[in-house]
């Protein structure tokens, strides 16, 4: 038997300011990695008070990614599955309050009896522990510290992680610290001065970056690279320039050019990993940055309108598609509300579209909007991929286009007679507090000769599930009269999972995620189906 070597540990943080794509950094370490044949893991470390990423509002924080096995957690997640093509689980994404909440209820329970409890040690070994299990079958394991050296709430974890570096060795740790340089355009200088007193924060900690990724809006030099060096006291072999990309997916190829596999390789010993294939990696980036002339204009009807990272899984499995159906795409987003207002002509709003996505959505801010953009699909079979709450939408425009006028949801009327969309079956009463939902993969049967199976080519699949309400069964049976049809459903038959339109080019919706399990080179199923029929229509 082969005995598998010690985890070797790769820490990332971040200075100067947030944003700066710790995740994208963390995750295209990963695939060079990756493309090494290590068995690589990653996992985010959030300093924020909140147990998990469930109840934090994605305007602010970004989408809620769900694993497998049901955890809400923050959108790095999905960056890690993208670039690493592994399902991630619970165990790679851990939030203080999740620690807290632990600690203070052993500290009830009277597993400390006696004994004062502290940040060091109770808080540092408990981040400790999590840290140790998720690398447990790894070469590497990849974590990430949330938020910036310096925020309020981070010490305990730098403190964690500096323990944890000399208890398992140096050879088997290294830290990453991502700064931003700004850029004057008035003198055209690069600037490390922030980076500079960043590091020295970190180092204030304990903690001595072996690597720092430099991230710059316009390409930086040489010499950006040597005063770095110089003042920040990382060799300049450890630093990676990385100027902004023409996509994301870029930064394993930039990392590697400029020699950071080899410089991790060697700074944690991982010999007799030389192999790197990171071709296929190369040929999926050339065609993503290949400009097709002809291009797919997608409305997303949405009620967040600020930032991509809302529903950044959904954009990623968008593109994806596209990337695969060799098509420009061109995404417009759709203000949900703003459909509600009387006299709003929908047909001025759509006609440019080739098709539209209503994602996932909480709450009754711009709901009756959805059911409008919904309905406006149907009726002009202008190409429709609903996801989640675009399935519950999807169900009630088809309901009341066919005269059930007070068709809607327990969301936006608890009392009303006809809820088509309800809440499931033990669910009833619980609030929006997390973790009262259906969580995480659960299995469906498609309908032979649907859509959906055609272009899953099975019958039998398993999804991401993020929802509290589901089709109400007892309307069911007036599906086909709506102009709909039920083609996928739970394997006992009791709950909708994929529903399309009856003789409409393409009206395909589904009561999970399907954008979770998207991969750059490998479209989800529904997407793919989607973005090429809009590119037909
Ligand atoms: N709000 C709806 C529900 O709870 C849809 C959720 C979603 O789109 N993720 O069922």
């Amino acid at each position: 038997m082969i005995k598998r070597q010690q985890p070797k540990y790769i820490f990332v943080t971040g200075g100067v300011l947030s944003g700066l794509g710790k995740g994208i950094t963390a995750a295209s370490i990963g695939t060079i990695l990756k493309a090494r044949g290590l068995k690589v893991n990653a996992q985010k470390l959030d300093p924020y008070l909140n147990v998990d990423a469930g109840t934090l509002n994605p305007a602010e924080h970004g989408e809620c990614f769900v694993t497998k096995d049901g955890a809400e957690t923050d959108l790095d997640l999905g960056h890690y599955e993208r670039f690493l093509d592994t399902e991630m689980t619970k165990s790679s994404s851990v939030m203080s309050g999740r620690i807290l909440l632990k600690l203070i209820e052993d500290e009830r329970n009277g597993k400390f009896l006696g004994k004062t409890v502290q940040v060091v040690p109770h808080l540092t070994n408990a981040i400790q522990q999590y840290i140790a299990s998720a690398s447990k079958g790894y070469d590497v394991h990849i974590v990430e510290i949330g938020g910036t050296v310096g925020d309020y709430e981070s010490p305990a974890f730098f403190e964690a992680i500096r323990e944890f570096s000399s208890s398992v060795g140096e050879e088997h740790c290294m830290f990453v610290q991502v700064v931003y340089l700004p850029y004057l355009s008035t003198s055209k200088e690069i600037k490390t001065k922030p980076a500079q007193n960043a590091t020295r924060d970190l180092r204030s900690m304990g903690i001595v970056p072996d690597l720092l990724v430099a991230r710059t809006e316009v390409p930086a030099n040489g010499s950006t690279r040597a005063k770095l060096s110089a003042f920040c006291g990382v060799p300049e072999k450890g630093i990676a320039l990385l100027p902004n990309a023409d996509t994301v997916y870029e930064v394993p190829l930039t990392l590697e050019h400029q020699g950071i596999g080899a410089y991790i390789t060697n700074k944690l010993h991982l010999r007799g990993h030389k192999a790197k294939d990171l071709k296929a990696w190369q040929t999926m980036v050339d065609q993503i940055k290949e400009k097709p002339s002809q291009k797919v204009k997608i409305g997303v009807v949405a009620k967040y309108l600020d930032n991509e990272d809302t529903y950044i899984s959904v954009m990623e499995a968008l593109k994806s598609a596209a990337w695969k159906n060799k098509i420009g795409f061109e995404f417009t987003w759709v203000d949900s509300e703003a459909l509600e207002k009387p006299g709003t002509n929908l047909k001025n709003v759509f006609k440019k579209f080739d098709g539209i996505v209503v994602p996932g959505g909480f709450g009754t801010r711009g709901v009756e909007g959805k059911i409008k953009a919904a309905r406006y699909a149907l009726n002009n079979k202008l190409p429709y991929l609903g996801l989640c709450l675009g399935l519950q939408v999807g169900v009630i425009a088809a309901a009341r286009n066919a005269g059930l006028q007070q068709a809607t949801t327990v969301e936006l009327d608890a009392q009303a007679t006809d809820r088509v969309i309800d809440v499931m079956q033990g669910q009833e009463g619980k609030e929006n507090t997390g973790g009262t939902m259906r969580l995480g993969n659960y299995p469906c049967v498609l309908q032979k000769g649907s859509k959906a199976a055609k272009l899953y080519g099975t019958t039998k699949i398993e999804e991401r599930h993020r929802h509290r309400c589901e089709c109400n069964n007892d309307y069911r049976d007036m599906y086909e009269k709506w102009g709909i049809k039920a083609v996928g459903t739970s394997p006992d038959g009791t709950l909708v999972e994929v529903i399309e339109a009856i003789d409409h080019p393409f009206f395909v919706a589904s009561q999970f995620h399907p954008e979770f399990t998207s991969r750059p080179n490998r479209p989800q199923p529904l997407f793919d189906g989607f973005i090429a029929s809009c590119k037909n229509s």
